[in-house]
């Protein structure tokens, strides 16, 4: 494959833990640790994304290589890689955790690309780092597939997230006791490799700031606006403040679309929040299906459901005051963090009202047009009906002569059906008398409610088809659905099955409804 151009910012210029080595630890005043991933038994490519190679400059050519395999299974380096695992902490719903660190994620350098872009690549499940605790440092296939598909159906939705090159099977069996309850197995292992910009969590920030280690903490965010944001004008606090309210915007902006899509991360811990506005480490994560704003498919989470679809705004908010908390010796006041803390409240207000509006074909989202999307949510949540299929469908709804023909394949129980009805036909009749006193004409309706409304999702069951015949030797089924996946908002004739909603045998199988954070 061809050479990769690397300037590996992060460890030339931040200071790095002494200590060699992958024994476990506590690393203060440093930053990462330098150290290599461990190799596998038999690396074997299974998928690849080249939306994602392309920003590599990578072809076909080089991924087909096999030394791409070697590399991206972590067996061999390239010229130029500087592989570290970076010190972070975290708030674990709710509480602080402490140190965390990268304990199966190994970052093998920052390419720059023709076009100067920095990518960092990221192996995820390449072995034990000082930040492995107890844990292999390796991950399953499935949990793998989920991670790969969707970061690039995430992209290609249009929702801010890190991006994933490569699938790697490692020929190695790892042992996961899938549901904590005393009957570990043996799966097969992969390695992701993941890309984006930076994967700088909230939580890089917050294990230096809990340790007092101010000086270090600054030193980071210096480093991090310099190299990641470096539109950002001004000095001192004056450009600390624009960082934080730009953080604060940007998570904003991410998790409304997380709304608009129906997606649910999972495990919104501090250290899985980026500081770059990334959706970033796809775990136990899920797609509405019928639409139920207390669901979570975290099963660790079961208990509080604190990381429920509909919470995720008020709960990327707290992060924020974590952070912020974190961030406050940087500042002589508090005013410039609160400040910023509005701007994630005003950023995401407007982009919730630019969601209710696109959503249903308006040309803008009106005062009471809120209570409109309400409604209609608590009726989709009482007669349980996809949220997907649902929003996709209504753009055919004739205001004319509203009936539920269009949406006929978004019920998921006849009773239940029956017995929302009336109020729906009610609400179908306030929304056609809504779009009677819209400016927008009917083609701008329907370009508008398509591009808000996808027709393809990753929902869960479909990765798990994928994943249960790549465990059975057929990996066809993860490229076929990444090509699905690539396209969400177009028809696709020929693909409608990879729309409709969740079958029946899905309703209650792991993996499908289910998923925890072993993986
Ligand atoms: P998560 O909430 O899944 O993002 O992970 C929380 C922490 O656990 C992070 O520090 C991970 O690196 C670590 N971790 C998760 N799985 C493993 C594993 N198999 N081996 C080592 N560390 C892990
Ligand atoms: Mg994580």
């Amino acid at each position: 494959m061809k050479p990769l151009t690397f300037d590996n910012r992060f460890v030339t210029d931040l200071p790095g833990d002494p200590q060699q080595g992958t024994g476990v630890r506590e690393v203060r005043a440093a930053l990462y640790s330098l150290v290599n991933p461990t190799p596998v038994a038999a690396p074997r490519l299974l998928a690849w994304s080249r939306e994602t190679a392309a920003l590599l400059d990578l072809e076909e050519g080089d991924v087909a290589s096999p030394e791409f395999a070697q590399v991206f299974g972590g067996n061999a380096l390239l010229e130029g890689m500087r592989p570290f695992a970076a010190n972070y902490g975290g708030h674990q719903f709710g509480h602080w955790a402490g140190q965390l660190g990268d304990g199966r994620a190994i970052s093998l350098g920052e390419a720059i690309n023709a076009a100067g872009q920095r990518w960092e690549l990221q192996l995820k499940g390449a072995g034990p780092t000082p930040y492995s605790r107890t844990a292999d440092g390796r991950a399953v296939l499935r949990s793998s597939i989920r991670e790969f598909l969707c970061s690039e159906a995430m992209h290609h939705l249009g929702v801010p997230t890190t991006r994933a090159l490569s699938l790697v099977a490692t020929g190695e069996p790892v042992v996961r006791d899938m549901f904590y309850d005393g009957h570990p197995k043996a799966e097969p292992g992969a390695i992701v490799c993941r890309v984006a910009p930076s994967f700088l969590r909230f939580g890089n920030f917050e294990l230096p700031a809990s340790r007092g280690e101010l000086p270090l903490l600054k030193q980071l965010a210096d480093f991090t606006i310099r190299r990641d944001f470096p539109e950002l004008e001004g000095e001192g606090e004056a450009l600390y403040s624009r960082w934080f309210a730009q953080v604060c915007e940007r998570t904003a902006t991410m998790v409304a679309h997380w709304m608009r899509v129906g997606f649910v991360h999972g495990v919104m811990n501090t250290d899985n929040m980026s500081i770059l506005g990334l959706t970033i480490d796809y775990g136990p994560y899920g797609w509405i299906d019928d639409y139920d704003p207390d669901w979570t498919p975290n099963t660790t989470d079961a208990q509080g459901r604190r990381y429920r679809f509909a919470w995720q705004p008020k709960i990327a908010y707290w992060n924020l005051t974590r952070l912020a908390g974190a961030l406050s010796s940087l500042f002589a006041s508090p005013e410039p963090l609160q400040e910023g803390l509005q701007r994630y409240r005003e950023t995401y207000a407007a982009a919730d009202q630019d969601n209710i509006a696109r959503k249903l074909g308006l040309a803008e989202c009106r005062e009471e047009d809120a209570a409109l999307m309400e409604d209609l949510q608590s009726l989709l949540h009482a007669g349980e009906v996809d949220m997907s299929i649902f929003f996709r469908g209504l753009a055919w709804v004739d205001p004319a002569a509203p009936t539920l023909d269009p949406l006929n394949g978004a019920f998921y129980d006849a009773s239940k059906r029956s017995a929302t009805e009336p109020a729906l036909m009610d609400w179908l009749r306030r929304y056609a008398a809504r779009i009677g006193s819209d400016p927008l004409d009917y083609e701008t309706r329907q370009a508008r409610m398509r591009m808000a409304n996808p027709r393809f999702v990753l929902r869960n069951y479909l990765a798990q088809q994928a994943i249960d015949r790549a465990e059975q030797g057929d990996e066809e089924g993860i490229a076929e659905l990444l090509d699905v996946m690539r396209h969400p908002y177009d028809e696709q004739p020929g693909r409608e099955i990879f729309a409709q909603r969740r079958p029946d045998w899905a309703r209650d199988r792991a993996g499908c409804s289910m998923l925890s954070c072993s993986s």
